[in-house]
């Protein structure tokens, strides 16, 4: 395979530092990538040559960062496919994306109007609902899954009915790795008449996407998770419903013209980003999608299942493993216990050696419950991680698996 690792992997000045004296292994890529050094000079040289606030000035650098600004927009267009820029909403994170469609869309929907999640989904796509069901009166369902961490999609179908208004679902689960066929997801639910959120935190750096194949009406991601800068999301929203749909905040940017009596709103995408927003990190996001694109997503899924493969082969070796998510697609992610050895437990001891990974709940505590643990260890891989890495990693688990007994 024609995947130069090694190239990559000197991108990121971090992945040379130790810890405790031991060569880091960064395996928590889940919950945040590392940052390429082209990424951060991105950030460097708009605060040292373009430093200015968007849109609303005439003078040369605030026109400088306002182009910067909507050039990423038209990059993260193209990136997922969207039709019109018009479509690109800049937020904070994915949380903001779901809250802001849970909170807007949601204000169109009335009592009894149902709202079909996964059984899987991170807090950020299950508590937006709960407060527009505190807030309107809707009904919450919920597709269970089956052993291999797999959607059961005959209970999808089972749950779709004339009232579901919204099915919000994970593109890739952040704890089992599972891929959701979100394809079939979409078609089932217009079919019922549904709108449908992907959340695309666990997919964007990983799978190549296309929200109009897709035909997705909503999908929401994070920078942060895909080589980019924090503090800086986006919300794929249809065009078409995005017209219908009310602010989701007021203050400036988002208005065309103010006064006490009546206000009317900016034009999309401006009427969903009130207040100043994150320019440096969205002009730093541009050049964390051109990164991504120019190593090529695919080939970085190649890698990162290669990866996926041979540890999970590798790990099933050692005794007592138990690994949580089967499922025939999924992403490198490993959720994992060893026997009845604490999470924290088998976490802390990894860290001593230098690996680091993540655990607990994951911020999906349904899911923790559905699969009858209080949490787990999570190993997740990323373009720059190596074949040597998960030697060592799997490695260092039977020496904590010993350790624990
Ligand atoms: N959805 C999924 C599937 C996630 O994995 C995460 C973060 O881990 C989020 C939503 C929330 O992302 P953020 O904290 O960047 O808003």
């Amino acid at each position: 395979m024609d995947y130069d690792v090694e190239k990559y992997r000197s991108d990121y000045p971090i992945l040379c530092r130790t810890v405790y004296g031991k060569p880091l292994v960064y395996l928590d890529n889940t919950a945040s990538t590392q940052t390429p050094r082209m990424v951060v000079d991105t950030v460097t040289d708009m605060y040292y040559k373009h430093k200015a606030n968007v849109h609303r000035g005439v003078h040369a650098l605030s026109q400088e960062a306002t182009a910067m600004m909507e050039a990423t927009r038209r990059r993260v267009r193209d990136f997922i496919g969207a039709e019109s820029e018009r479509e690109i909403i800049f937020t904070r994170g994915t949380t903001e994306a779901i809250n802001l469609v849970a909170a807007s869309y949601g204000e169109l929907l009335s009592e009894g109007d149902e709202v079909i999640l996964t059984v899987m989904e991170h807090h950020a796509n299950i508590v937006p609902w709960q407060l527009l069901r505190d807030r309107k009166g809707i009904v919450i369902k919920v597709v269970p899954m089956l052993p291999d961490g797999s959607l059961d999609m005959d209970a999808f179908r089972g749950l779709l009915s004339p009232r579901t208004r919204v099915v919000s679902v994970a593109h890739v689960s952040n704890v089992l790795g599972t891929v959701n066929p979100v394809a079939e997801i979409i078609s089932l639910a217009h079919e019922a008449g549904a709108v449908v959120l992907v959340d695309g935190a666990q997919a964007i750096a990983h799978k190549e996407v296309d929200v109009r194949r897709l035909d997705a009406d909503f999908y929401c991601f994070s920078s942060h998770k895909m080589y980019g800068p924090t503090g800086v999301g986006v919300l794929y929203g249809r065009e078409s419903l995005l017209e219908k749909m009310p602010p989701y905040q007021g203050g400036g940017e988002m208005i065309a013209h103010v006064a006490f009596e009546h206000t009317t709103y900016a034009e999309l995408p401006f009427k969903f980003e009130a207040g100043t927003p994150d320019y440096v990190g969205i002009a730093a996001l541009h050049t964390a999608v051109d990164y991504l694109t120019g190593i090529g997503v695919e080939p970085i899924s190649a890698h990162e299942h290669d990866l996926l493969r041979y540890t999970t082969e590798r790990m099933m070796e050692i005794p007592r493993m138990r690994i949580f998510g089967t499922s025939p697609d999924k992403c490198a992610i490993i959720s994992f216990l060893i026997g009845d050895a604490h999470h924290y437990d088998t976490g802390m001891l990894l860290d001593k050696l230098g690996f680091a990974v993540r655990t607990g709940h994951h911020c999906a505590q349904p899911l923790m419950q559905a699969l009858g643990v209080e949490g787990v260890v999570r190993a997740s891989m990323a373009l720059y991680n190596t074949r040597s890495e998960c030697e060592a990693f799997v490695k260092a688990l039977h020496r904590v698996a010993s350790m624990l007994g």
